[in-house]
């Protein structure tokens, strides 16, 4: 059977980040994670306390990173790491923890402006909350995006707003969309992130958020499973009443399904969580990762579909 879609240079049927970093810059091209110091209004008090409900202290990353460090610094030392495995590598830094907007302009502008003069760092990437960006805010990560590609992720998780109330978010889906809506004549690009087995939604429901952010301007997505992980308010509900989270083959099925709602362009930069193992509590499925990206390929095999099948104009 051949392949469809027309963003793959093999048996892929959505379009990867790695068909998106290979057809740009020939060679490997590895994301350096790093903790810029940020904190988040949803922790300092600022719009709540506590953060959301499945985030650790850690911020919502997902690495075990040194404690502070000015971020060339751990740039450096993370990328040599890698430079050892792959030589030839190019990077992208990955401001990731917390919210990387959420403080002075001139600290934002001392974190970036180094990787925008470095020339192997070929991308940058700055997580963030979607009421987070000041205008200069934004005026300055456009003249970044001027000169490099610059990828902003903003976290949305559910279109539900109910659901986001039980998150403890503290923002809405229409802040998501004026962000959009102020981001989509800048240089800058977006990736939304939204996150499958929320507490009281349904696999329709979960459709639902791909279904409704589908023809809204944004680049890119990453599509988590929710995880429970230690040290969080979710694992502290998860003891009190069992949280009865979706199987690995639901998974499958949904992701499939909500790729076939995405543009084809949409570049898909994550299809499952990746846990510390010590830090998971549950589902315990997803420490394997490559086995849950094999069969999503798979399925989309035998139903003969693939990414934007669904996706009208
Ligand atoms: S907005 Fe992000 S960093 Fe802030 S509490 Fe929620 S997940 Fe954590």
């Amino acid at each position: 059977m051949n392949n469809p879609f027309p963003f793959s240079f093999n048996e892929k049927r959505y379009h990867t980040f790695n068909y998106y970093l290979k057809t740009r810059y020939h060679q490997k091209v590895a994301k350096v994670i790093l903790d810029g110091g940020f904190t988040c209004p949803n922790r300092d008090g600022s719009k709540g306390s506590g953060g959301c409900i499945f985030c650790s202290e850690k911020g919502s990353g997902d690495s075990n990173l040194a404690a502070k460090e000015d971020v060339m610094t751990q740039y450096l030392r993370n990328r040599e790491v890698m430079i050892r495995k792959w030589p030839d590598t190019l990077f992208i830094p990955y401001f990731q923890s917390f919210t990387n907007t959420y403080g002075p302009l001139e600290k934002i502008r001392s974190l970036v402006d180094p990787f925008v003069r470095l020339d192997e760092a070929v991308e940058i990437a700055i997580s963030t909350r979607c009421d987070c960006l000041e205008d200069e805010t934004i005026a300055y990560l456009d003249s970044v995006a001027a000169q490099k590609p610059l990828w902003l992720e903003l976290g949305l998780q559910t279109s539900n707003d109910r659901v986001g109330e039980i998150l403890n978010r503290q923002y809405s889906f229409s802040d998501l969309v004026s962000a959009l809506e102020k981001l989509k004549d800048t240089h800058i690009k977006v990736c939304i992130h939204v996150m499958n087995g929320l507490p009281f939604e349904t696999k329709e429901d979960m459709l639902k958020t791909v279904k409704d952010i589908a023809h809204l301007p944004f680049d890119g997505i990453k599509i988590h499973m929710l995880h429970i992980i230690r040290n969080t308010t979710l694992a502290k509900m998860n003891e009190i009443e069992a949280y009865e989270l979706i199987s690995r083959d639901d998974y499958i099925d949904l992701v499939v399904r909500q790729l076939e709602e995405l543009r084809p362009e949409v570049i898909v930069q994550r299809l499952t969580g990746d846990p510390i193992r010590e830090d998971l509590i549950a589902p315990q499925w997803l420490l394997k990762k490559v086995t849950i990206l094999n069969d999503i390929d798979k399925r989309m095999r035998e139903l003969d579909t693939w990414q934007g099948k669904n996706y009208e104009q």
